[in-house]
């Protein structure tokens, strides 16, 4: 059959709010122009972020009544443990009630005054615990990588000669090399099985740890598995086993591929390590049988990554960002191609052209989004990458705005609606300015910074 369907039926809902432009100028008004200021309730629909927004199974909600709240030695963190290792063959699994704890936990240890940390893109709440420790951040994605309209099957790849340059130049001051998976940042584009395994190739050369960021583990799979030469025939939990089987450890938010609303985990294979990982989370997030989370939540991570490997699940999830992306191509937007895992993200710079990248045009969009249709998405660009450590503003790589899709939460009849809020705006956008931040906090501006519209 050519339509691709929903894999499941709806048991229970959520209705949702209309509401009018008029009413919705005024809350963006009150918000000073941050979509994070708004209250939920007020957004029709809400492609904010993926994370810890998907729908639940019947069967994860039936395993959190099995949820043993015991304070040590939880039979639910063995069902947890288990189900990652099913998956990701680490030693040492430390659960975190988030996965920018396990990055805190992990660079508390690993980061610190004068260390470097390559990575093909970090993620910003990455970027941020490195940089709060003192170390720097370094991006080392491949060209492709950077060009909206390159079509290469994996734009998330690390530049392998880059990061042999870097790690000559700075080996001694690297205390591991990451990839993220799939590259958030850069446009939910994935990497392919043979980087990762060149990448941790050129860190063991070294002697460094290879971490991977695996949020979105089993995207990467689906892409790997559709794309990659030799992986077609292969089923996703062993493309998943093998891009692994290469690191040393990993950090993960459950609330993106391991299809919960919190959680994560950190996991080592050096003993050492691991250690001094669960004696900082003993002191900042909790034994290490529960990490932050409570006994139902484990319940509910272990059961969702049995389904999140599922080829029918998969096969929806991408198809859903592929039919956005090719309507919206057909109304002449620039869209980030090929299509991505979690995101459909749109090239602000250029429809936007008139609108100077240090006044945030996808912030400008991302406000339209809002005023026309009620649709919550995300600046990627400027806004939350342009201020550097030393206060200097530079422009980002690119200006993109990230329409960002709960797993399991929306139908097709949204995606139809969100392609005409883009035809509305299409009509409009040359009246749209930029804005000037009029108040920023000193780390991660983004989330909490006041925005004036430009005249
Ligand atoms: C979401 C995310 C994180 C941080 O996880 P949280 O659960 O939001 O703390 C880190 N890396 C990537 C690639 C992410 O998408």
């Amino acid at each position: 059959m050519k339509t691709i369907i929903e894999p499941f039926r709806i048991k229970s809902v959520e209705p949702i709010r209309m509401t009018t432009r008029a009413e919705r100028e005024e809350k963006l008004r009150d918000t000073h122009y941050n979509l994070f200021g708004l209250r939920s309730e007020d957004v029709l629909i809400d492609l904010l972020t993926d994370s810890g927004t998907g729908a639940m199974s019947s069967q994860q909600w039936a395993a959190m009544m099995r949820g043993d709240e015991s304070y040590a030695g939880s039979p639910s963190f063995e069902r947890f443990k288990a189900a990652i290792q099913n998956l990701m063959p680490f030693e040492h699994i430390i659960p975190v009630h988030q996965g920018r704890a396990a990055e805190a936990i992990l660079f508390s240890i690993l980061g610190g005054k004068g260390r470097n940390i390559p990575n093909n893109t970090h993620f910003d709440t990455t970027r941020g615990n490195i940089e709060a420790s003192g170390a720097m951040a370094h991006d080392l994605v491949i060209d492709e990588g950077r060009d909206p309209a390159s079509l290469h099957p994996f734009k998330g790849n690390m530049d392998l000669a880059k990061l042999h340059e870097y790690m000559c130049e700075k080996g001694d001051s690297v205390p591991c090399v990451m990839t993220t998976i799939t590259n958030n940042a850069g446009g939910g584009q994935p990497v392919s099985l043979e980087n990762i395994q060149a990448t941790a190739k050129i860190a063991h050369e070294f002697g460094k740890p290879f971490i991977i960021d695996g949020c979105r583990f089993a995207e990467n799979a689906w892409f790997i598995k559709q794309r990659e030469p030799g992986q077609a025939d292969r089923s996703i939990s062993d493309i998943v086993r093998d891009c692994f089987a290469c690191a040393d450890g990993m950090t993960m938010s459950a609330k993106k591929d391991g299809f919960a609303n919190i959680g994560g985990w950190l996991a080592l294979n050096d003993g050492d390590l691991a250690d001094r990982a669960r004696n900082r989370l003993i002191q900042t997030e909790g034994f290490p049988t529960y990490g932050g989370l409570a006994g139902r939540d484990l319940e509910a991570i272990a059961q969702g990554l049995t389904e999140i490997v599922d080829e029918e699940y998969l096969r929806y999830r991408i198809r859903t960002n592929e039919y956005i992306i090719t309507k919206l191509d057909a109304l002449g937007l620039p869209v980030v191609k090929p299509a991505g895992g979690h995101a459909v993200f749109i090239d602000a710079r250029q429809w936007l052209s008139h609108i100077d990248p240090l006044g945030f045009p996808g912030q400008a969009l991302a406000c339209g989004l809002y005023k026309t249709g009620g649709i919550r998405s995300c600046e990627i660009g400027s806004v939350m990458f342009g201020r550097q450590p030393n206060g200097q503003e530079i422009p980002a790589a690119m200006e993109l705005v990230r329409l960002a899709f709960p797993r399991r939460t929306y139908t097709q009849s949204h995606a139809d609606y969100i392609i005409e809020v883009f035809g509305e705006i299409a009509e409009e956008k040359q009246s749209y300015r930029g804005f000037r931040i009029a108040w920023e906090a000193d780390t991660m501006r983004h989330f909490s910074c006041r925005f004036e519209p430009l005249k």
